[in-house]
């Protein structure tokens, strides 16, 4: 997706309202899958000095599976950001996007800003999450682990612990 700002290099400091739409390709994180919504960016550019200023906020939604359960997981992501386009940016090491011409590539901005907005991990929040069953059960003396739902699938990071839990109970 490439935003044209032609606009902008015929009004050089003059501000123009953008708003653009484009699709992240899904993302490896630490071997789990990420996948966006579509992107939503919208707010102001302008040039000057063959530079290309982005004002905005970039809007979309993440999705992964939960960290606790493998249920489908989602983070809403809202990122206001303020990028500069340089025609000759390294972009590895200026703190700069580059262009050429007289647009401005969109996608690896989008897909940076999102990328470094991920939360840590995804949960799904459920209330019949394990996460959230098992601090229940545990909360409630007696009841450990007992009420786990069967259809939750087949992840069971605590399995066997109940044994050893029995033999030495949690101080609360
Ligand atoms: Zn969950």
């Amino acid at each position: 997706m490439e935003l044209d700002v032609s606009q902008g290099f015929l009004h050089p400091a003059t501000a123009f309202p953008f708003e653009a739409s484009l699709t992240l390709e899904a993302q490896d994180v630490g071997g789990e899958t990420v996948t966006f919504d579509p992107v939503t960016l919208e707010g102001t550019y302008f040039v000057a000095d063959d530079t290309v200023r982005l004002e905005g906020r970039l809007t979309t939604t993440a999705r992964a599976v939960c960290a606790v359960c493998l249920a489908p997981a989602e983070k809403a992501v809202g990122i206001d950001f303020d990028e500069t386009f340089r025609k000759d940016a390294n972009e590895t090491e200026d703190e700069c996007f580059r262009y050429e011409g007289k647009s401005v590539p969109l996608d690896h901005m989008a897909l940076t800003l999102a990328m470094l907005n991920l939360p840590m991990r995804f949960v799904c929040g459920r209330p019949d999450c394990h996460a959230a069953a098992e601090l229940k059960a545990w909360n409630e003396e007696g009841k450990v682990w007992k009420e786990e739902p069967e259809s939750e699938g087949t992840y069971r990071p605590f399995e066997g612990l109940d044994v050893l839990m029995k033999k030495e109970p949690p101080e609360q």
